[in-house]
């Protein structure tokens, strides 16, 4: 059984809480790994860690910081194959969809490698006589991540990268059931020249996650995950003082309007909704049709369905994995059982379908005629479940978003640009997707939603991923002209 520890002070540090979690290859459902769970004193040595390596890590010139970003970018680059592969055997995702999440994270490290820019401030000359003002931003000390199990190479490279080449130094927290490649990605990111603590990671639960919130010397918290533990986090570091954005869950709607291309569309929300079994925070999970679209998009869906190939992710010519638990798979089936009796059709139900072996797969369904008020639309399923809500306009779809209490991303699919141009002003969302349906900005945009997908104002990576971790300055100097100031300010003589 692989025993999976923490990553402090630049060495793989086994657990001695005495407290672990199993990790499993969900597609074969067997147990691979067992991961310490922090105690506070491991917490605290690693938060001690990063403490003891601020001073001189936040001194080191943009050069150096730039210089550790390209050569980590480059072993990133050289080792893909290897974390996809450790990624798919821990989560589940397909080896196409692991290798597709190390490029977007690396594209994290690409814009931390500019850094010199990122942090250059502004200038005013002489905004009074003699007086100059202007800005620097300055890190904000030893800062922490604290990250979902969908998503767990790219989303700590949502944090890491930007924190880090800003000065800071870093705590990361990975998921438990999935925290192997965050290790691998320490190591790589120390062997590209990073000084022993200036990036560490604990394994762990509540235990570890509440010592990080209270801990006198973290100065801010980046957390992504569910809805209720975002706000449970944004609540306590908030009143712990601590500078904090707390990405939460989602529930995307994708409106088709009849003027769509609907071969397009039912292409969409069979890749948004099925990908990665669901399990993406921008996963397409309600189809709103809008009139005439709906029974022709019902029955394109339903005909794709049977050629999504479901199986071990390892295997090439697998489009769809398993989910990460047994637990989760018996949860997300239950929105299926759930569905009919609450009015819904289920016009493709996936556990119908069986698979050979112990692995926690669960096929994809496509549930008809689901209204607010059913479970299957007002709670996120994260799994292969998409729900069709027939509307009978524009209008009603529009409205529909509105009162989501989620507002991570909404997409539209349409051939009339007026009615998309609408759609990107009015949407309640903090993405958008025009003909696209996961909007997922790249690495120079920021990441975030609206509503309870976002506790917090600032968003992740990118422009407000630097404004995040860094504390803006700005100074006003004056320095009188020493040909005619009469003040000795130990200029020397015939400057
Ligand atoms: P989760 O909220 O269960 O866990 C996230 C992190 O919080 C993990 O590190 C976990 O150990 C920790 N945690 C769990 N329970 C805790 C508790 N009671 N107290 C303190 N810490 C706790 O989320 P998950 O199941 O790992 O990930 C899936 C969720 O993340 C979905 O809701 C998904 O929508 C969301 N997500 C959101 C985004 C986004 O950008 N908004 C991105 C990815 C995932």
């Amino acid at each position: 059984m692989n025993q999976i520890g923490h990553f402090i002070n630049g060495e793989m540090t086994p657990g001695n809480s005495g407290r672990t979690s199993p990790v499993f290859n969900p597609a074969t459902g067997e147990q691979t790994g067992e991961v310490s769970l922090a105690s506070v004193e491991e917490v605290d040595a690693a938060v001690a860690a990063a403490a003891h390596a601020l001073p001189a890590w936040s001194e080191s010139s943009l050069a150096t910081r730039s210089r550790v970003m390209f050569a980590f970018r480059d072993l990133v680059d050289q080792r893909r194959d290897d974390l996809a592969a450790l990624l798919t055997a821990e989560h589940g995702k397909v080896l196409f969809d692991s290798l597709g999440e190390v490029s977007r994270g690396l594209e994290n490290i690409e814009y931390a490698t500019a850094i010199p820019q990122h942090l250059m401030g502004g200038f005013s000359q002489q905004a009074s006589t003699n007086v100059d003002v202007y800005s620097i931003r300055q890190p904000l000390g030893v800062v922490t991540g604290i990250t979902p199990f969908n998503f767990p190479a790219m989303v700590p490279l949502w944090m890491y990268p930007n924190a880090v080449a800003c000065g800071n130094t870093f705590v990361l927290k990975p998921s438990e059931k999935d925290p192997s490649v965050a290790l691998l990605l320490g190591e790589l990111f120390h062997e590209a020249g990073l000084p022993e603590g200036v990036f560490n990671i604990v394994q762990g639960d509540k235990v570890a996650v509440d010592r990080l919130l209270e801990h006198p010397d973290v100065e801010a918290v980046s957390f992504v995950g569910s809805t209720p533990i975002a706000r449970y986090v944004y609540e306590t570091a908030s009143q712990n003082g601590k500078r904090v954005q707390a990405l939460g869950g989602a529930k995307n709607h994708m409106v088709v309007l009849p003027a769509a291309d609907i071969g397009l569309a039912a292409d969409a929300a069979v890749s948004a909704g099925y990908g990665s079994a669901g399990e993406r925070c921008m996963a397409i999970s309600m189809v709103v049709a809008v009139g005439s679209a709906a029974d022709p998009l019902v029955e394109a869906i339903r005909e794709r369905i049977p050629a999504v190939k479901v199986g071990d992710g390892m295997e090439s010519d697998s489009e769809m994995g398993p989910l990460i638990t047994r637990e989760h798979c018996d949860r997300v089936a239950s929105y299926v059982e759930g569905a009919r009796d609450e009015g819904a059709t289920v016009v493709v139900d996936g556990r119908e379908s069986e698979f050979a072996g112990n692995g926690f797969f669960l096929a994809p369904s496509l549930l008809d005629h689901v209204k607010p008020g059913m479970k299957a639309y007002d709670e996120e399923i994260f799994g292969p479940v998409l729900g069709v809500t027939r509307v009978d306009s524009y209008d009603d779809a529009m409205k529909l978003i509105t009162e989501s209490e989620w507002g991570n991303g909404t997409a539209i699919f349409t051939r009339d640009g007026g009615a998309a141009r609408r759609f990107q002003i009015e949407a309640d969302a903090g993405m958008v997707g025009i003909n696209v349906p996961i909007p997922v900005p790249v690495a120079y945009y920021s990441f975030g939603g609206w509503g309870n997908s976002l506790f917090g104002q600032s968003h992740v990576y990118g422009p407000d991923g630097i404004d995040f971790y860094t504390k803006a300055k700005v100074i006003t100097s004056r320095w009188p002209d020493p040909a005619t100031s009469t003040v000795d300010l130990g200029f020397p003589e015939n400057v």
